[in-house]
Parts: structure tokens; C-alpha cells; sequence
């Protein structure tokens, strides 16, 4: 599903991802582990094909298209899907009139018909009711006022609805509380772990993966993985902490 290969990229002229190779199969879920500055989130929007981040060298293919000549909206057409670490707040725009602009534009990128409102919004029921969001939540503007649990749910909510073959997930876990960690690792499993899909799951933390289990694990530092196992990896990390490992 996703091939990166000796894959490098600058921001601001300064080289940050130094030869990475990854190859990510359909129904697998990975998990990139490292400490701060590796380069985790630089990985994301350069795969995300945010301005600013420029390859230098390199290739990755999703789904058996160069992933690097398309435009960020024909990534997510063909259903790439990025979670950030802090999701933004678009005041003056609902998160219904949002997720169905987003879902339908997908739709129109695909040649499928667009959604009428009625059809969204039970699509948009579903995926709220699953993650025990209020609907009027949903007709709020998007993430203002939300504490940074109910983003996180609210993001599963987003992921539910465009339901994309590969997620991208940065820190999704950073400053959740157990009980909603729980909830947003549920949502995971729950729209991701099926055999046509996978995730590429960021995490500097291992407790995330107690609720999603990954197939591999990949230590990220300086720009390249170092090291790649299974999950007892994460937890050798936890305790030994990541200098010992990536030296
Ligand atoms: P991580 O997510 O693993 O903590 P990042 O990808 O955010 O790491 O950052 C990797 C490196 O890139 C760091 O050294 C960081 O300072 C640098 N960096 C990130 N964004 C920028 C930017 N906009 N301009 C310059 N340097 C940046
Ligand atoms: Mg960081
Ligand atoms: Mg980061």
C-alpha cells in the first residue's frame, strides 16, 4: 500500500528526513516510535505533501501511484488521511458543513456522486454515535472550545466519515487522559484494523499501543530508522528509553 524509498527531505534548506525505507502492506498497522526532533512529524507532512517540505530524494508509492507528483487533495482521494498532533480550530464553519465538503470533494475527485445533506448526515450520525459524540457537537464550528479530548474523538469522528484506506496518525495520543485514550485507540481499531486498510501510528509514547496493537514497530532518529521489530520493541523502549537503542 505505501513504498517509501531512501526517502529525504528538507525544511528550510535543512535536511531532516536522511534515507528512510518503509513498506507498509495492507492490514498491517505500524508503529514509528523516537525522540523529539527525529523527524516523526516532518515524515507525516512530507507524506501529507504539506508546502514547506521539500524532497530532495527519493520515492514513495501508495497504492501503485507516485504519491510525490500528486496535489495534497488527490493524496487524500485517494484516501490518505492525516491525524495531527494538535488539530486546528476553523471558527464560523460547523464540522458537518466541513466533513461533508471534505467527504464530498473526495467523492467528485473519484468520479462518485456526492452525498446530499439527509445521506451525510447519516453517515455523520453513525460514525458521532460510535464515538459517544453528541450530534450537537458535530453542528459546532470546527474543534473551538473543544478540550483536547473531544478533538481527539472529534478527529476519529473526521476519520470514521472520509474512511480512508491509509492513516496517518501524529501523536494522536499527546495529552489524552486514560479514559479517552482508550476511546480514540477503540476508534482506531474500530475504522482502521480490517485487512484492506493500515496505519502508520507516531507515537513517542508506548501506552497508545497497549489499545492499538501494532504489527511492526520502527525506531525514527535523525532522520532514518534504525531499528524495526514487533511490538515487544515498544515496550523494550519504554524501558530502556531511546538512547541506549538508537545509538
Ligand atoms: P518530531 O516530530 O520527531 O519531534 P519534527 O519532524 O517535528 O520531529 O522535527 C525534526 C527536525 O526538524 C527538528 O530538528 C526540528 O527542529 C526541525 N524542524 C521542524 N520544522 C521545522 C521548520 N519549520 N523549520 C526549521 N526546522 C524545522
Ligand atoms: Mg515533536
Ligand atoms: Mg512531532
Amino acid at each position: 500500500m505505501l513504498k517509501i524509498e531512501n526517502l529525504h527531505a528538507e525544511v528550510d534548506g535543512k535536511p531532516i528526513l536522511k534515507g528512510l525505507t518503509l513498506a507498509i502492506n495492507p492490514g498491517e498497522i505500524h508503529a514509528i516510535m523516537g525522540p523529539n526532533g527525529a523527524g516523526k512529524s516532518t515524515l507525516a507532512y512530507t507524506l501529507g505533501g504539506r508546502p514547506g517540505y521539500d524532497v530532495t530524494g527519493g520515492s514513495v508509492d501508495f497504492a501503485g501511484q507516485d504519491l510525490l507528483e500528486m496535489e495534497p487533495h488527490e493524496r487524500a482521494a485517494a484516501g490518505l488521511f492525516l491525524g495531527f498532533q494538535y488539530p486546528v480550530e476553523i471558527p464560523g464553519v460547523s464540522n458537518v458543513q466541513f466533513l461533508r465538503e471534505a467527504l464530498n470533494s473526495q467523492r467528485r475527485n473519484r468520479g462518485e456522486a456526492p452525498l446530499s445533506g439527509g445521506e451525510f448526515l447519516k453517515v455523520a450520525r453513525a460514525q458521532a454515535d460510535a464515538m459517544g459524540m453528541d450530534m450537537d457537537m458535530l453542528k459546532r464550528p470546527v474543534n473551538v472550545g473543544f478540550s483536547g479530548g473531544e478533538k481527539k474523538r472529534n478527529e476519529m469522528v473526521q476519520m470514521g466519515i472520509i474512511d480512508p484506506r491509509l492513516a496517518i496518525l501524529d501523536e494522536t495520543d499527546s495529552g489524552l487522559d486514560i479514559d479517552a485514550l482508550r476511546v480514540v485507540g477503540e476508534g482506531i481499531n474500530r475504522i482502521m484494523r480490517t485487512p484492506d486498510k493500515a496505519v502508520l501510528l507516531i507515537t513517542h509514547y508506548q501506552r497508545l499501543l497497549d489499545y492499538v496493537q501494532p504489527d511492526f514497530v520502527h525506531v525514527l532518529s535523525a532522520g532514518r530508522i534504525v531499528r524495526s521489530g514487533g511490538k515487544e520493541l515498544a515496550l523494550e523502549l519504554e524501558r530502556e528509553g531511546y538512547g541506549a537503542l538508537a545509538a
